[in-house]
């Protein structure tokens, strides 16, 4: 694997794989990685012939301070990761690389709905944020495929809109892989590193309220529960943000069942200081 940590040098690597007829396959990352990236590295190994991917915490994504401050840093194991897992190209640049000019000069693109309701609404900045750097990174790869989780599901309908926004979604295919959880159900994400060993085994609560509103699909008012949700992490010792039901392709908040539709379950939730989020595809 080949790492990279200025950007035109990263260019010109590419430019050259580009001209020897070779797609591109890119997954963003902030490191700390697990088998859910690796995941997404795998599924850009298998229909691309060059496999790019980045590790960037970046700080402008970041509403909360100690969040960033306290973000796991494991470069030499990504790194051994990565080359595991087939990468191929390692992009890994410093703050001033990716904003040589500032953080501040960097393009803003107005994500609209989606950048106020679920976690645009708790994280005020986060998605102004991720827009910048993702813009900047597809900038620098140009690639062919981009390869995101569902893990972050409001994220993947941000980017989806910023590659309309930048008139780039017949050039660049967004591929939304599947979430990968540990074995009791917990979506793996690197914050999950942060849990102590209690807060750990309450975590799974979180995939117990998606399957259980997923089972209750046709059976049951949404409300109701939602409310059953609340009442049973607020009980296993987490602080519910929310427990909200969405159109799947649009996420327009449903406040009832709607099997007419595409629906996803989001929930937010905090274990400790440790926020996690997760969701479930409901009629696949
Ligand atoms: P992050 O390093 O948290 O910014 O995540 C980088 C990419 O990995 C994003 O597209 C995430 O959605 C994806 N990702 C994170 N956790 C998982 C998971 N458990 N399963 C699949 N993809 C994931």
């Amino acid at each position: 694997m080949v790492i990279f940590k200025k950007k035109a040098d990263l260019q010109q690597y590419i430019t050259s794989e580009r001209g020897l007829g070779r797609g591109i396959g890119f997954a963003p990352t902030m490191g700390a990685l697990h088998q859910g990236h690796v995941s997404l590295i795998q599924a850009s190994r298998n229909n691309n012939d060059l496999v790019v991917c980045s590790i960037f915490v970046n700080p402008t994504q970041f509403n909360d301070k100690s969040d960033f401050e306290q973000y796991p840093i494991t470069i030499s194991e990504d790194i051994a990761m990565l080359t595991d897992a087939g990468c191929d190209v390692l992009f890994l640049p410093g703050v001033d690389e990716v904003y040589p000019e500032g953080p501040e000069h960097a393009a803003v693109f107005d994500f609209e709905y989606l950048d106020t309701i679920l976690e645009g609404a708790r994280r005020p900045g986060h998605f102004k944020g991720v827009g910048q750097v993702v813009s900047i990174l597809l900038d620098a790869v140009r690639p062919d495929n981009l390869y995101m989780g569902q893990k972050d599901y409001q994220q993947c309908m941000v980017i989806r809109k910023l590659l309309a926004i930048q008139e780039l979604q017949d050039k660049i295919k967004l591929h939304i892989c599947p979430i990968i959880r540990e074995a009791d159900g917990l979506a793996m994400s690197s914050r999950n590193r942060r849990l102590t060993e209690p807060q750990r085994a309450i975590a799974a609560s979180i995939y117990q309220c998606l399957v259980s509103i997923e089972s209750k699909v046709g059976a049951d008012r949404f409300a109701v529960v939602m409310k059953e949700c609340i009442d049973l992490l607020t009980e296993k010792g987490l602080v519910p943000e929310y427990v909200s039901l969405a159109n799947a392709d649009d996420l327009t908040i449903l406040q009832e069942y709607d099997t007419n539709v595409s629906m996803v379950a989001l929930i937010a939730a905090k274990v400790g200081d440790v926020r996690l989020i997760d969701n479930m595809l409901l009629n696949k």
